[in-house]
Protein backbone atom coordinates (compact mmCIF):
# COMPACT_ATOMS: atom_id res chain seq x y z
CA UNK A 1 0.00 0.00 0.00
CA UNK A 2 1.09 3.27 -0.96
CA UNK A 3 -0.16 5.80 2.09
CA UNK A 4 -1.12 9.20 1.77
CA UNK A 5 0.85 10.32 4.18
CA UNK A 6 3.14 8.65 6.66
CA UNK A 7 3.96 10.62 9.68
CA UNK A 8 5.94 8.29 11.64
CA UNK A 9 8.38 7.63 8.72
CA UNK A 10 8.69 11.84 8.48
CA UNK A 11 9.55 11.94 12.39
CA UNK A 12 11.21 8.99 12.50
CA UNK A 13 14.32 10.46 10.72
CA UNK A 14 14.37 13.23 13.43
CA UNK A 15 14.46 10.46 16.70
CA UNK A 16 17.40 11.35 18.17
CA UNK A 17 17.09 14.78 18.00
CA UNK A 18 13.36 15.31 19.48
CA UNK A 19 14.45 12.69 22.02
CA UNK A 20 17.12 14.79 23.14
CA UNK A 21 14.29 18.11 22.95
CA UNK A 22 11.99 16.05 25.41
CA UNK A 23 14.80 15.63 27.84
CA UNK A 24 16.21 18.79 28.07
CA UNK A 25 12.68 20.25 28.52
CA UNK A 26 11.97 17.86 30.82
CA UNK A 27 14.62 18.86 32.47
CA UNK A 28 13.87 22.21 32.05
CA UNK A 29 11.13 22.84 34.37
CA UNK A 30 9.31 25.27 32.14
CA UNK A 31 6.46 23.72 30.21
CA UNK A 32 4.67 27.10 29.01
CA UNK A 33 6.10 30.00 27.19
CA UNK A 34 9.92 28.90 28.17
CA UNK A 35 13.08 28.72 26.38
CA UNK A 36 11.73 26.64 23.25
CA UNK A 37 8.89 29.31 22.33
CA UNK A 38 11.35 32.10 22.50
CA UNK A 39 13.71 30.30 20.38
CA UNK A 40 11.90 29.34 17.53
CA UNK A 41 9.77 32.66 17.28
CA UNK A 42 13.15 34.16 16.49
CA UNK A 43 13.89 31.66 14.43
CA UNK A 44 11.03 31.51 12.41
CA UNK A 45 10.64 35.27 12.19
CA UNK A 46 14.19 34.79 10.59
CA UNK A 47 13.06 32.11 8.20
CA UNK A 48 10.25 33.93 6.72
CA UNK A 49 12.31 37.38 6.75
CA UNK A 50 9.85 39.11 8.98
CA UNK A 51 10.40 41.32 12.30
CA UNK A 52 8.23 39.23 14.43
CA UNK A 53 6.29 36.09 14.98
CA UNK A 54 4.28 35.37 17.68
CA UNK A 55 3.62 31.88 18.41
CA UNK A 56 -0.02 30.50 19.59
CA UNK A 57 -1.85 27.45 19.78
CA UNK A 58 -3.03 26.76 16.20
CA UNK A 59 -3.20 28.00 12.61
CA UNK A 60 -7.16 28.79 13.30
CA UNK A 61 -6.22 31.30 16.16
CA UNK A 62 -2.99 32.90 14.64
CA UNK A 63 -5.97 33.71 11.60
CA UNK A 64 -8.58 34.76 13.97
CA UNK A 65 -6.13 36.53 16.10
CA UNK A 66 -4.56 38.86 13.34
CA UNK A 67 -8.08 39.97 12.71
CA UNK A 68 -9.05 40.26 16.40
CA UNK A 69 -5.58 42.36 16.63
CA UNK A 70 -6.69 44.86 13.76
CA UNK A 71 -9.84 45.09 15.94
CA UNK A 72 -8.09 46.41 18.55
CA UNK A 73 -6.07 48.68 16.47
CA UNK A 74 -9.19 50.42 15.15
CA UNK A 75 -8.45 48.93 11.50
CA UNK A 76 -11.36 46.57 11.36
CA UNK A 77 -14.65 46.63 12.87
CA UNK A 78 -17.76 44.94 12.85
CA UNK A 79 -19.57 44.34 9.57
CA UNK A 80 -16.50 45.11 7.78
CA UNK A 81 -16.18 42.62 4.26
CA UNK A 82 -13.16 40.25 3.94
CA UNK A 83 -12.51 38.80 0.61
CA UNK A 84 -11.73 35.01 1.02
CA UNK A 85 -11.33 32.61 -1.74
CA UNK A 86 -14.70 30.17 -1.92
CA UNK A 87 -12.13 27.37 -2.10
CA UNK A 88 -10.20 27.12 0.93
CA UNK A 89 -10.01 25.37 4.10
CA UNK A 90 -12.78 26.17 6.28
CA UNK A 91 -10.41 27.71 9.18
CA UNK A 92 -9.94 30.69 6.16
CA UNK A 93 -13.61 31.57 6.80
CA UNK A 94 -13.84 31.04 10.72
CA UNK A 95 -11.43 33.61 11.31
CA UNK A 96 -13.65 35.67 9.51
CA UNK A 97 -16.60 35.17 11.00
CA UNK A 98 -15.35 34.92 14.54
CA UNK A 99 -14.56 38.41 14.24
CA UNK A 100 -18.25 39.19 13.29
CA UNK A 101 -16.58 40.38 10.04
CA UNK A 102 -18.30 39.57 6.80
CA UNK A 103 -16.31 37.22 3.93
CA UNK A 104 -16.85 37.81 0.65
CA UNK A 105 -16.23 34.89 -1.44
CA UNK A 106 -14.29 35.10 -4.56
CA UNK A 107 -13.95 32.26 -7.15
CA UNK A 108 -10.18 31.23 -8.21
CA UNK A 109 -8.49 30.64 -11.39
CA UNK A 110 -9.23 26.74 -11.56
CA UNK A 111 -6.03 26.05 -13.02
CA UNK A 112 -3.76 27.92 -10.35
CA UNK A 113 -6.27 26.86 -7.32
CA UNK A 114 -5.42 30.59 -6.56
CA UNK A 115 -7.30 34.23 -6.28
CA UNK A 116 -6.07 36.81 -8.84
CA UNK A 117 -6.63 40.40 -8.78
CA UNK A 118 -8.97 40.50 -11.60
CA UNK A 119 -11.87 38.58 -9.93
CA UNK A 120 -10.77 40.36 -6.28
CA UNK A 121 -11.65 43.61 -8.54
CA UNK A 122 -15.37 42.85 -9.13
CA UNK A 123 -15.57 42.28 -5.41
CA UNK A 124 -14.28 45.19 -3.98
CA UNK A 125 -17.10 47.38 -1.84
CA UNK A 126 -16.93 50.62 0.07
CA UNK A 127 -17.43 47.87 3.11
CA UNK A 128 -14.12 46.22 1.85
CA UNK A 129 -11.19 46.28 4.13
CA UNK A 130 -8.87 43.14 3.69
CA UNK A 131 -8.30 40.60 1.66
CA UNK A 132 -6.86 37.10 3.02
CA UNK A 133 -5.26 35.19 0.64
CA UNK A 134 -4.88 31.67 0.81
CA UNK A 135 -1.14 30.20 -0.57
CA UNK A 136 -3.60 27.34 -0.83
CA UNK A 137 -1.79 23.84 -1.38
CA UNK A 138 1.62 25.50 -1.16
CA UNK A 139 1.60 27.91 -3.73
CA UNK A 140 1.71 31.98 -3.55
CA UNK A 141 -0.67 33.66 -4.50
CA UNK A 142 -0.11 37.00 -6.54
CA UNK A 143 0.16 39.68 -4.13
CA UNK A 144 2.02 42.30 -5.73
CA UNK A 145 -0.68 42.48 -8.25
CA UNK A 146 -3.19 42.56 -5.88
CA UNK A 147 -1.60 45.35 -4.18
CA UNK A 148 -2.15 47.07 -7.47
CA UNK A 149 -6.09 47.37 -7.10
CA UNK A 150 -6.60 47.55 -3.04
CA UNK A 151 -3.99 49.88 -1.53
CA UNK A 152 -5.73 50.96 1.19
CA UNK A 153 -6.78 47.02 1.90
CA UNK A 154 -5.55 44.99 4.36
CA UNK A 155 -3.64 41.77 2.70
CA UNK A 156 -3.97 38.98 5.43
CA UNK A 157 -1.67 35.61 4.28
CA UNK A 158 -3.05 32.34 5.31
CA UNK A 159 -0.10 30.47 4.87
CA UNK A 160 -0.56 27.17 6.89
CA UNK A 161 -0.15 25.15 3.66
CA UNK A 162 3.10 27.55 2.25
CA UNK A 163 5.76 26.83 4.80
CA UNK A 164 9.01 28.39 2.79
CA UNK A 165 7.26 28.85 -0.72
CA UNK A 166 9.10 31.86 -1.70
CA UNK A 167 8.76 34.48 -4.89
CA UNK A 168 10.33 36.30 -7.74
CA UNK A 169 11.66 39.13 -5.27
CA UNK A 170 13.06 36.90 -2.80
CA UNK A 171 9.73 37.12 -0.39
CA UNK A 172 8.24 34.30 1.60
CA UNK A 173 5.09 33.44 2.63
CA UNK A 174 4.59 34.78 5.77
CA UNK A 175 6.05 38.21 4.51
CA UNK A 176 4.10 39.05 0.98
CA UNK A 177 1.00 41.09 2.90
CA UNK A 178 0.63 42.99 6.55
CA UNK A 179 0.18 39.84 8.48
CA UNK A 180 0.02 36.40 8.26
CA UNK A 181 -0.87 32.84 9.87
CA UNK A 182 0.89 29.41 10.15
CA UNK A 183 -0.51 26.27 11.18
CA UNK A 184 2.25 23.48 12.23
CA UNK A 185 -0.59 21.04 12.43
CA UNK A 186 1.35 17.37 11.94
CA UNK A 187 0.74 16.63 8.18
CA UNK A 188 1.65 20.61 6.96
CA UNK A 189 5.03 21.37 5.53
CA UNK A 190 6.29 21.79 9.08
CA UNK A 191 4.64 20.46 11.25
CA UNK A 192 4.37 19.66 15.13
CA UNK A 193 3.93 16.14 17.05
CA UNK A 194 1.07 18.08 17.99
CA UNK A 195 -1.22 21.73 17.54
CA UNK A 196 0.79 24.64 17.00
CA UNK A 197 0.64 27.61 15.01
CA UNK A 198 1.90 31.25 14.55
CA UNK A 199 2.05 34.58 13.37
CA UNK A 200 4.37 36.76 11.48
CA UNK A 201 4.14 40.35 10.58
CA UNK A 202 6.14 43.95 10.57
CA UNK A 203 3.88 45.40 12.15
CA UNK A 204 5.01 46.16 16.05
CA UNK A 205 1.46 47.22 17.03
CA UNK A 206 -0.27 44.33 15.86
CA UNK A 207 2.74 41.81 16.88
CA UNK A 208 2.06 43.33 20.19
CA UNK A 209 -1.43 43.53 20.39
CA UNK A 210 -1.44 39.71 19.66
CA UNK A 211 1.56 39.44 22.27
CA UNK A 212 -1.07 40.17 24.84
CA UNK A 213 -4.02 38.48 23.09
CA UNK A 214 -2.64 35.35 23.22
CA UNK A 215 -1.87 34.81 26.95
CA UNK A 216 -5.03 36.52 28.50
CA UNK A 217 -4.99 39.67 27.48
CA UNK A 218 -1.33 40.77 29.52
CA UNK A 219 2.15 40.72 29.48
CA UNK A 220 2.75 40.94 32.89
CA UNK A 221 1.20 38.35 34.99
CA UNK A 222 -2.48 39.40 36.62
CA UNK A 223 -2.64 42.51 34.34
CA UNK A 224 -4.99 42.13 31.98
CA UNK A 225 -5.24 44.76 29.34
CA UNK A 226 -7.65 43.34 26.88
CA UNK A 227 -9.75 40.27 26.85
CA UNK A 228 -7.62 38.05 25.71
CA UNK A 229 -8.07 34.29 25.26
CA UNK A 230 -5.60 31.23 26.09
CA UNK A 231 -4.03 30.44 22.64
CA UNK A 232 -0.04 29.75 22.94
CA UNK A 233 2.48 27.91 21.45
CA UNK A 234 3.64 24.79 23.48
CA UNK A 235 7.14 24.90 24.67
CA UNK A 236 7.65 21.06 23.71
CA UNK A 237 6.31 21.58 20.28
CA UNK A 238 8.21 24.69 19.67
CA UNK A 239 11.03 22.89 20.45
CA UNK A 240 10.14 20.19 18.29
CA UNK A 241 9.33 22.62 15.27
CA UNK A 242 13.33 24.04 16.03
CA UNK A 243 14.58 20.64 14.73
CA UNK A 244 12.10 20.74 11.88
CA UNK A 245 12.55 23.84 10.70
CA UNK A 246 16.32 23.09 10.12
CA UNK A 247 15.49 20.69 7.05
CA UNK A 248 12.43 22.07 6.13
CA UNK A 249 14.06 23.39 2.74
CA UNK A 250 15.62 19.98 1.89
CA UNK A 251 11.89 18.64 2.17
CA UNK A 252 10.50 21.96 0.14
CA UNK A 253 12.86 20.83 -2.27
CA UNK A 254 12.35 16.66 -2.02
CA UNK A 255 8.17 18.14 -2.69
CA UNK A 256 8.97 19.71 -5.78
CA UNK A 257 11.54 16.61 -7.31
CA UNK A 258 8.08 14.87 -6.71
CA UNK A 259 6.15 17.14 -8.49
CA UNK A 260 8.06 17.68 -11.47
CA UNK A 261 8.08 13.67 -11.81
CA UNK A 262 4.10 13.74 -11.24
CA UNK A 263 4.07 16.71 -13.71
CA UNK A 264 6.62 15.64 -16.95
CA UNK A 265 5.42 11.40 -16.47
CA UNK A 266 1.87 11.49 -15.91
CA UNK A 267 0.27 11.56 -19.66
CA UNK A 268 -3.37 10.67 -19.85
CA UNK A 269 -6.11 12.98 -21.40
CA UNK A 270 -8.74 12.39 -18.50
CA UNK A 271 -7.06 14.01 -15.99
CA UNK A 272 -5.47 17.55 -15.81
CA UNK A 273 -2.22 18.92 -13.58
CA UNK A 274 -1.93 21.72 -11.52
CA UNK A 275 -0.21 24.54 -13.10
CA UNK A 276 3.23 25.68 -11.77
CA UNK A 277 6.14 27.41 -13.08
CA UNK A 278 8.59 25.68 -11.73
CA UNK A 279 10.02 28.37 -9.70
CA UNK A 280 10.45 27.94 -5.58
CA UNK A 281 6.87 29.82 -5.65
CA UNK A 282 4.70 26.16 -4.86
CA UNK A 283 6.24 23.90 -1.63
CA UNK A 284 3.84 21.65 -2.97
CA UNK A 285 1.30 21.40 0.46
CA UNK A 286 -0.26 19.08 -1.90
CA UNK A 287 -0.64 17.62 -5.60
CA UNK A 288 -4.22 17.99 -6.71
CA UNK A 289 -5.00 16.66 -10.26
CA UNK A 290 -8.09 17.16 -11.62
CA UNK A 291 -10.64 14.96 -13.25
CA UNK A 292 -14.42 14.44 -14.33
CA UNK A 293 -14.31 11.09 -12.79
CA UNK A 294 -12.72 11.80 -10.01
CA UNK A 295 -14.31 9.23 -7.71
CA UNK A 296 -13.61 6.46 -10.20
CA UNK A 297 -9.59 7.61 -10.61
CA UNK A 298 -9.83 7.63 -6.46
CA UNK A 299 -11.40 4.00 -6.17
CA UNK A 300 -9.22 2.62 -9.19
CA UNK A 301 -5.94 4.24 -7.17
CA UNK A 302 -7.00 2.86 -4.06
CA UNK A 303 -8.23 -0.64 -5.49
CA UNK A 304 -4.66 -0.71 -7.03
CA UNK A 305 -2.68 0.17 -3.40
CA UNK A 306 -2.58 4.16 -3.52
CA UNK A 307 -4.25 6.19 -0.92
CA UNK A 308 -5.28 9.49 -2.21
CA UNK A 309 -7.57 12.20 -0.73
CA UNK A 310 -9.39 15.44 -1.46
CA UNK A 311 -8.77 19.04 -0.01
CA UNK A 312 -11.74 19.69 0.29
CA UNK A 313 -14.66 17.63 -0.35
CA UNK A 314 -17.24 20.20 0.44
CA UNK A 315 -17.32 23.80 -0.46
CA UNK A 316 -17.32 26.02 2.74
CA UNK A 317 -21.01 27.72 1.12
CA UNK A 318 -22.35 24.19 1.07
CA UNK A 319 -21.22 23.16 4.77
CA UNK A 320 -24.36 23.22 6.98
CA UNK A 321 -22.60 25.89 9.81
CA UNK A 322 -22.49 28.40 6.90
CA UNK A 323 -26.29 27.71 5.14
CA UNK A 324 -26.72 31.84 5.01
CA UNK A 325 -24.43 31.67 2.30
CA UNK A 326 -26.15 28.18 0.92
CA UNK A 327 -28.17 30.27 -2.38
CA UNK A 328 -23.83 31.64 -3.41
CA UNK A 329 -23.57 30.66 -6.82
CA UNK A 330 -20.09 29.55 -7.58
CA UNK A 331 -19.68 27.62 -10.32
CA UNK A 332 -16.06 27.81 -10.31
CA UNK A 333 -15.42 26.63 -6.93
CA UNK A 334 -18.24 23.85 -6.94
CA UNK A 335 -16.75 22.28 -9.77
CA UNK A 336 -13.12 22.25 -7.95
CA UNK A 337 -14.66 20.86 -4.99
CA UNK A 338 -16.39 18.04 -7.10
CA UNK A 339 -13.37 17.03 -9.46
CA UNK A 340 -10.29 17.55 -7.14
CA UNK A 341 -8.22 14.63 -6.03
CA UNK A 342 -4.43 15.31 -4.04
CA UNK A 343 -1.67 12.39 -4.74
CA UNK A 344 0.59 11.25 -2.03
CA UNK A 345 3.66 14.03 -2.40
CA UNK A 346 5.28 13.40 1.28
CA UNK A 347 9.29 14.08 1.08
CA UNK A 348 9.59 9.97 2.65
CA UNK A 349 7.86 8.73 -0.62
CA UNK A 350 10.08 7.05 -2.59
CA UNK A 351 11.02 7.34 -6.28
CA UNK A 352 9.73 3.65 -7.49
CA UNK A 353 6.51 4.91 -5.70
CA UNK A 354 6.01 7.73 -7.46
CA UNK A 355 6.98 5.61 -10.34
CA UNK A 356 3.81 3.25 -9.15
CA UNK A 357 1.43 6.56 -9.01
CA UNK A 358 2.09 7.59 -12.82
CA UNK A 359 2.34 4.74 -13.81
CA UNK A 360 -1.24 3.38 -12.62
CA UNK A 361 -2.76 7.32 -13.35
CA UNK A 362 -1.42 6.78 -17.37
CA UNK A 363 -3.58 3.31 -17.73
CA UNK A 364 -6.95 4.48 -16.23
CA UNK A 365 -9.76 4.43 -18.62
CA UNK A 366 -12.37 6.09 -17.96
CA UNK A 367 -14.69 3.10 -17.86
CA UNK A 368 -12.95 1.58 -15.12
C1 LIG B 1 -4.50 23.64 8.34
C2 LIG B 1 -5.06 24.90 7.86
C3 LIG B 1 -5.56 25.88 8.74
C4 LIG B 1 -5.77 25.67 10.20
O1 LIG B 1 -4.73 25.20 10.93
P1 LIG B 1 -4.97 24.44 12.32
O2 LIG B 1 -3.63 24.40 12.92
O3 LIG B 1 -5.52 23.09 11.99
O4 LIG B 1 -5.93 25.24 13.13
C5 LIG B 1 -5.97 27.08 8.20
N1 LIG B 1 -5.93 27.31 6.88
C6 LIG B 1 -5.50 26.38 6.01
C7 LIG B 1 -5.48 26.73 4.55
C8 LIG B 1 -5.06 25.15 6.46
O5 LIG B 1 -4.65 24.22 5.58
Amino acid sequence: MIKFLDLNKSNKKYENQLKKEFSDFLDSGYYILGEGVGKFEKEFAEYCGTKHCIGVANGLDALTLIFRGYIELGLLKEGDEVIVPGNTYIASVLAITENKLKPIFVEPNPNTFLIEAEEIKNSISSKTKAILVVHLYGQLVDVASIKNISKDLLIIEDSAQAHGAINRDKLKAGNVGNASGFSFYPTKNLGALGDGGAVTTNNLELAEVILKLRNYGGLVRNNNELKGINSRLDDIQARFLSVKLSDLENQNIRRREIAEMYITEIKNINVLLPYWDLSANHVFHQFVIKSEKRNNLQRYLLENGVQTDIHYPIAITKQKCYSEYSDLDLPVTFELHDNILSLPIYPELLDEEVNIVVKLINNFDLDL
